[in-house]
């Protein structure tokens, strides 16, 4: 079926190319060569309606450049659906902004003069009003000698929603291409997994909670049938969530629960459970809260928490309800259960697989009413609220990680994904 489609395109595309032949516009006279610096090149396909003066234009080189790169004889003509390299001239320096992490000694001219910009190009893109006051660890944006520059082809368009993210947020990489192929990226050396077919691809990513708040690179590879790869790159801003502290005072019995041995070989153990990628969307709507009609929210998602009086040494990975013991808890969205069973911290848990890297927990049930394996879809009972292992009282915690991040499960009632 896909080779059936691929020799149907290429009928096509030679028909048009053929027709583009006969009647393509005359591209503007020439111009002088320009010397060209040395870097990387960018791989552009032939649009209809495009001539050689406007794809130079696009990428600010000389028609003689492409032509030359491309063994073009008469820049007259160009077929509609070919591949030219796009040579980088010095007026287009492939140069895509970085981000920078401060480093100890460092001053904002040192790291300007290291990355070839000015202190006030720096200090303008990341609002600093005073050049002498940055810190160690303050992520920065460097620009690039073109920040503005074009997508390559085959990219056509990339989304960030929401934008900008917030930390504990999941954000959702949207890709448009003008061709099929197969797109893998980093946010920040982090591997991105992008599912999606017909030039449309997305990926999820979990923004932790206390991830550094800042500029983040994301570098995008899309390769075709031929091995040939175009990379894009975007900056995704992070900023800083509102989060509170929270005191947790804890009974000397359930202190006991707290064994750095026990709690370490737990999260051991479910981080491999949910660091499995299966590669299927399961769920279909919006997630929903997994409690019948009004609820309580007792915890945030996000607070920063200490336990018994000391600094803050963790994170609230999800939001609590509070509700009596016996209250139906419901499944959140379609998945399939990859956990039903009794835990030491989490006490009797349920955990459902919503597939693309997706899990929903739902911990200290006084039981479950499903098994591993079971499909559910949305709204299904699958427990009852209790105060099961490290808990104080009758509560549901509702959690949901993405790629093994902990996110704010509310998002995902509000926003749909992809
Ligand atoms: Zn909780």
């Amino acid at each position: 079926m896909e080779l059936l489609n691929r020799w149907a395109r290429l009928f096509v595309a030679i028909l048009i190319a053929t027709q583009a032949a006969l009647c393509a516009p005359p591209v503007q006279a020439a111009q002088p060569p320009a010397p060209m610096a040395q870097g990387p090149t960018v791989v552009h396909v032939v649009r209809s309606g495009e001539t050689l003066f406007s794809i130079a234009r696009h990428y600010s080189t000389t028609i003689e450049a492409i032509a030359q790169a491309n063994d073009i004889v008469d820049p007259r003509w160009i077929q509609i659906s070919r591949r030219l390299t796009v040579p980088a001239s010095e007026t287009t320096p492939s140069h895509q902004p970085t981000t920078y992490v401060v480093q100890r000694g460092d001053t904002l001219s040192l790291i300007a003069r290291r990355h070839n910009t000015t202190t006030q190009a720096i200090a303008k893109l990341n609002s600093i009003l005073n050049p002498d006051l940055i810190y160690v660890s303050q992520r920065l944006v460097i620009p690039g000698s073109a920040p503005s520059a074009p997508l390559p082809s085959p990219f056509v368009a990339v989304e960030l929603k929401p934008r900008p993210v917030v930390q504990g947020e999941t954000l959702a990489i949207k890709i448009q291409t003008d061709t099929p192929v197969h797109v893998t990226g980093t946010l920040d050396d982090r591997p991105l997994t992008f599912v999606g077919e017909d030039n449309r691809y997305w990926a999820l990513v979990g923004i932790g909670a206390t991830a550094q708040a800042g500029p983040y690179l994301l570098k995008l590879t899309a390769s075709d049938g031929t091995g040939e790869t175009t990379t894009a790159s975007e900056l995704v801003r992070v900023i800083a969530g509102d989060f509170a502290i929270e005191q947790i005072v804890l009974s000397p019995e359930t202190s006991k629960l707290l064994d750095p041995a026990l709690v370490r070989a737990e999260n051991e153990r479910l981080n491999q459970l949910v660091g499995v990628f299966s590669g299927q969307q399961l769920w279909k709507e919006l997630f929903r809260v997994p409690l019948h009609g009004a609820v309580r929210v007792t915890s945030a998602f996000g607070t920063r928490r200490s336990y018994s009086g000391g600094p803050p040494t963790s994170y609230h990975g999800g939001v609590d309800y509070g509700a009596e013991t016996g209250t139906p808890v419901l499944a959140a969205g379609r998945g399939r259960v990859a956990l039903a069973e009794e835990l030491t911290v989490r006490g009797k848990a349920v955990i459902i697989d919503h597939g693309l890297g997706v899990y929903s927990g739902y911990y200290h049930l006084s039981e479950f009413v499903v098994q591993a394996g079971q499909e559910v879809k949305q709204g299904d009972p699958i427990g009852n609220v209790g105060s099961t292992g490290l808990s104080t009282g009758p509560h549901l915690h509702w959690e949901i990680r993405v790629g093994g991040v902990y996110v704010d499960p509310l998002q995902w009632t509000r926003q749909a994904f992809p």
